[in-house]
């Protein structure tokens, strides 16, 4: 049977948030026409043709999600898949990997080893979409444009509107998208390191600070509403959304 990479991207049926995607595939013909397909659906994609260069590619910047090839050079695709687990900044990176193994002993051990999903090859590129957004919403729901309501607080990524017991809430970028982070990760702490690299997607070149600064407007947008009490400062750790408050 022919390889399906080459059929045309259906377009796609919901509106998501276009995601930074790392491909680490050592073909080129399919590496180009995976990233093609991944622009068309609205994605980013960053190329990497080793594990050496998917390494280096991270450590630039996080990426929203990595596709991983399981054949790869030198290092294999289960291993870096380890390694990203190992690594304290990358354990949480939604992973799909790609094989032609259809062997049902190696996609426990491609899960095992770390990944959220996996495709087997030949694959369509709608296939591969629906995964994607089916990893991304499970993993990073932020990455949707599905609505969220928490307690009083309700947003839709869709028209970029948030609102507050029914009032609109006027925010900035920023300020719309750390509330978008916390209203889709409520109750669990997030230290600064950990809000920068998921909210502005790259903690390298930005000072932990401006994380304060957006969190102090943020309360301030919050405040007509009586609804600032819900995003939490926990001492020596970061900030919390919390409806226990
Ligand atoms: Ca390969």
């Amino acid at each position: 049977m022919e390889p399906s990479y080459t059929s045309p991207p259906t377009p796609p049926t919901e509106a998501y948030l276009g995601a930074n995607i790392l491909v680490v595939e050592d073909e080129s013909a399919i590496q180009e026409l995976i990233a093609l397909n991944l622009q068309q659906a609205g994605h980013e994609p960053k190329l990497a043709s080793d594990g050496a260069e998917a390494l280096e590619s991270v450590r630039e910047s996080l990426p929203d999600l990595v596709l991983v090839d399981w054949m790869l050079p030198t290092m294999s695709g289960i291993d870096l898949v380890k390694r990203l687990r190992a690594n304290e900044r990358t354990r949480t990176v939604p992973i799909i990997m790609l094989t032609a193994r259809a062997d049902e002993s190696d996609k426990l051990l491609g899960l095992e080893s770390g990944a959220d999903d996996y495709i087997t090859k030949p694959f369509s590129i709608k296939e591969l979409n629906a995964r994607i957004k089916a990893v991304l919403r499970r993993r990073a729901p932020q990455m949707t444009e599905d609505r969220v309501v928490f307690k009083a607080l309700s947003l839709d990524p869709g028209t970029h509107r948030a609102s507050a017991n029914g009032q609109e809430i006027d925010l900035g970028p920023t300020e719309f998208k750390l509330l978008h982070f916390f209203m889709t990760h409520p109750e669990r702490v997030y230290s600064r390191t950990q809000i920068l690299d998921q909210v502005w997607g790259d903690h390298v070149f930005i000072e932990e600070r401006t994380v304060d600064v957006h969190i102090r407007r943020l309360r301030s947008a919050l405040e007509p509403s009586n609804t600032d009490h819900l995003l939490q400062t926990v001492r020596g750790s970061g900030y919390r959304l919390t409806a226990i408050a």
